[in-house]
């Protein structure tokens, strides 16, 4: 919601401010899906709210739930006719995560990912992030009587190639003043923006690092993540052991398995390698996702060769986890977003 135009609109239209206030509250904390919702207002207003003023910078144009119910992909149309995608996941019991949208598109354009197919179309403002929080709330609080858990800027977009709003979108979602959630359940998601890095480690240290490594050959990583030709694995590495010093946290690497590219025992050496030149093994938690299908040339490797690499970074001594894959029957997992 633009609160700064409703400002406006409030006060053009001689309304109290006080009435700015009670919007505030019913959209940020209680969720309202719409101005009719918003029973404290008189219904005078509500109904002249509701013809006059957007609601959100988002327009719901489809949703699907996933075959188990443990995923919801939400589409949302915006102004200028783009659409984006936000999927909410329920890992645990009663826990939900929510992955946003940073940008209409990608410009990083990694070859495995539905995303990055047809580049970037444009940035998101910061009232089109946080309104996707706002949307999925609102749908769980409705459908499930439930909240949102954790939030992860890991949907379309590289978030550190549109730092401002981005960092604007987490202030809001933070701020206790607004949605108020805890800093340790925000994560944010790159391929390796240096300069991105070393800003985030200044203005979020609290906050969750993941970093899509896929693989520890600067060769491969630049084919793999054509960021890394920018930003190659020895600026990476100077990056992470500053944000690392600095913040004392731990970095999660995502890390997706494509059959016989980066699933062997040397790419598995490498990354050991590549880790240990950064910092000690305790300071990084690598997260394998097996590759979910964009209709390109990649494929998953065998579950049996997914389970033989976890095994083998473990033997190495490397903090592993096997990422669960929800929502590939509505082409809603990682990798998957295209916005069609
Ligand atoms: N641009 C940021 C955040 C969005 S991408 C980044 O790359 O980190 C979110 C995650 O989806 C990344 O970790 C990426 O590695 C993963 N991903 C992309 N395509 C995938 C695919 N086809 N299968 C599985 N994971 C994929
Ligand atoms: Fe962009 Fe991330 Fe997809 Fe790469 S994996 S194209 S950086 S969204």
């Amino acid at each position: 919601m633009d609160l700064k135009n409703l400002a406006v609109f409030l006060k053009e239209n001689s309304l109290p401010a006080f009435r700015l206030a009670q919007i505030k509250t019913a959209v940020y904390k209680n969720f309202a899906s719409g101005f009719e919702q918003i029973t404290v207002l008189p219904e005078t207003l509500r109904s002249r709210l509701k013809y006059d003023f957007r609601f959100s910078s988002l327009a719901a144009d489809k949703r699907q739930v996933s075959k188990k119910g443990d995923a919801v992909k939400f589409s949302f149309l915006l102004k200028d006719g783009l659409k984006i995608e936000t999927v909410l996941l329920n890992l645990m019991a009663e826990k939900w995560s929510l992955c946003v949208s940073t940008q209409a598109g990608c410009p990083v354009r990694c070859p495995f990912c539905a995303t990055g197919r047809k580049g970037l179309k444009r940035n998101l403002s910061p009232e089109e992030i946080t309104d996707q929080f706002l949307a999925a709330a609102a749908y769980l609080k409705n459908e499930h009587a439930q909240k949102i858990h954790s939030v992860v800027f890991m949907g379309m977009g590289e978030p550190f190639l549109n730092y401002d709003a981005v960092a604007e979108a987490i202030k809001t979602i933070i701020d206790p003043d607004f949605i108020g959630l805890g800093q340790r359940h925000v994560s944010v998601s790159t391929a390796g923006h240096v300069p991105g890095i070393r800003r985030f480690a200044r203005d979020f240290p609290q906050i969750n690092l993941a970093l899509s490594l896929q693989s520890a050959d600067n060769g491969l990583r630049d084919a793999l993540v054509p960021l890394n030709r920018k930003y190659p694995l020895s600026q990476l590495s100077k990056a992470l052991k500053d944000y690392l010093f600095a913040t004392k946290r731990r970095v999660f690497l995502e890390y997706v398995l494509l059959e016989n590219v980066n699933d062997s025992r040397s790419s598995a050496k490498k990354l050991l390698d590549w880790l240990k030149s950064v910092e000690a093994l305790k300071y990084f938690n690598v997260n394998l996702i097996p590759y979910n299908e964009t209709g390109r040339s990649f494929r998953k490797p065998t579950k049996e060769k997914v389970r033989a690499f976890h095994d083998y970074l473990l033997e190495l001594g490397i903090p592993v986890t096997l990422r669960k894959s929800l929502g590939e029957d509505i082409d809603g997992a990682c990798g998957q977003l295209a916005g069609k």
